[in-house]
């Protein structure tokens, strides 16, 4: 795997499709002696299960203590800080992650209780927690969501997770943006880990849940996070910590070069799982038959944005999308037949490959919830 890479896994069984990505990447070669020691950093802000999209599933990180285990990785630990004002020992029991840690013998550190050392980062003075210094590499766990004050949370914003509660509170004292930015120079080599499964849609802490049933990896935290402003609709530089970040040397936060690699393609129908009362609304814009979760999800980010900008405002359409909007083709050359007259009056909008007979539609599968955007703005009635 190299830098330019973002490697993606769909599915349900969240324990294999993070060990089939493991070893698809060769985690083993990217980590290299077996002496290293290695720390997993989950994103467990405050105590609640990873269904309400705030915090990371367990399963992730079985997965990967599945995979050091089956590779001789011995010095390993699993090690975060909740946010200021929760306890780190009571959300690490809450979601799940305490007991994969017992199941696997794997030491669970509470930085919330550790020691901290000055360091510069390019120029600005940070604190970081001591256990950092000891790490050779790091296994980072994000969640992707929304966030109501930096738009979106991933990879580099759960770095926060790594310095004391002292420094969290001046974080947010110097605007967030740019202490984020600086944090991220002085983080050991990690493996971005991204638990794309159910990220919250606008809020760190969770709540309205989006099911996109996938996970990803990337070596760079700053094209990893640059790639998740695309996934949930916005541009980078409407995250300003991200440009920032490439500017100091983090990482690459240009995602025009950058390769996805898909190990499987989207499949399944949408789970049942109760939406939240805002998702529910943004439902009520969709007419979506047999759609996969990362095409829905993908939309529902979109909408959200458009909702929020004021311009789904005297919309009338219903956006199509899903597989059973799909004409079949059976490569004959003659006219593919219709799985259902009503789908197939030559109308109506859609978004993703399945909806190719609409009058208008965005191929991709799934599309990329910036351009969900881009296309409803322009095509959307
Ligand atoms: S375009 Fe169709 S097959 Fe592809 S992700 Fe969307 S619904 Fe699934």
């Amino acid at each position: 795997m190299n830098k330019n890479q973002i490697v993606m896994i769909h599915g349900t069984d969240y324990v294999q499709m993070t060990v089939d990505l493991l070893e698809a990447i060769h985690l083993d070669e990217i980590i290299g002696a077996h002496s290293r020691r290695v720390a997993l950093k989950p994103n467990l802000l405050h105590p609640d299960k990873a269904e309400n999209g705030a915090v990371t599933h367990p399963e992730l990180v079985e997965g990967v203590l599945r995979y050091l285990g089956e590779h001789h990785f011995s010095n390993v630990c699993v090690m975060e800080g909740a946010w200021v004002g929760a306890r780190t020992s009571q959300a690490v029991e809450v979601s799940g992650v305490a007991d994969i840690c017992r199941k696997y013998q794997v030491p669970f550190l509470d930085l919330q209780k550790d020691s901290s050392y000055v360091c510069d980062a390019c120029g600005m003075q940070l604190k970081l927690c001591s256990e950092v210094a000891k790490t050779d590499f790091l296994i980072n766990l994000p969640v992707l969501k929304g966030h109501c004050q930096t738009r979106i949370t991933c990879a580099m914003k759960n770095a926060k997770g790594v310095i004391p509660n002292s420094e969290k509170r001046r974080f947010h004292t110097l605007g967030l943006h740019k202490p984020i930015a600086h944090l991220n120079t002085v983080l050991p080599p990690q493996l971005v880990l991204v638990d794309n499964i159910c990220g919250d849609l606008n809020f760190e802490e969770g709540g309205n849940p989006v099911v996109m049933n996938r996970i990803f990896a990337c070596l760079d935290p700053v094209l990893c996070d640059a790639y998740v402003c695309e996934c949930i609709g916005y541009s980078v530089d409407e995250v300003p910590y991200i440009p920032m970040a490439a500017r100091l040397g983090a990482g690459n936060a240009d995602t025009s070069g950058a390769e996805l690699v898909m190990l499987n393609q989207p499949s399944g129908t949408l789970p049942n799982m109760r939406a939240s009362r805002r998702i529910q609304k943004l439902e009520a814009y969709t007419d979506a038959r047999d759609a996969c979760s990362a095409c829905y999800g993908s939309l529902i980010f979109a909408l959200e944005r458009l909702e929020s900008a004021g311009e789904a405002r005297g919309k009338y359409e219903k956006i199509r999308i899903g597989q059973g909007w799909k004409k079949e083709n059976d490569g004959s050359g003659s006219e593919p037949e219709a799985t259902g007259l009503d789908k197939w009056d030559g109308s109506g909008i859609g978004v993703g490959n399945c909806t190719h007979g609409c009058r208008k539609h965005l191929p991709g599968c799934p599309p990329k919830a910036r351009d969900i955007v881009e296309f409803l703005k322009e095509n959307w009635q």
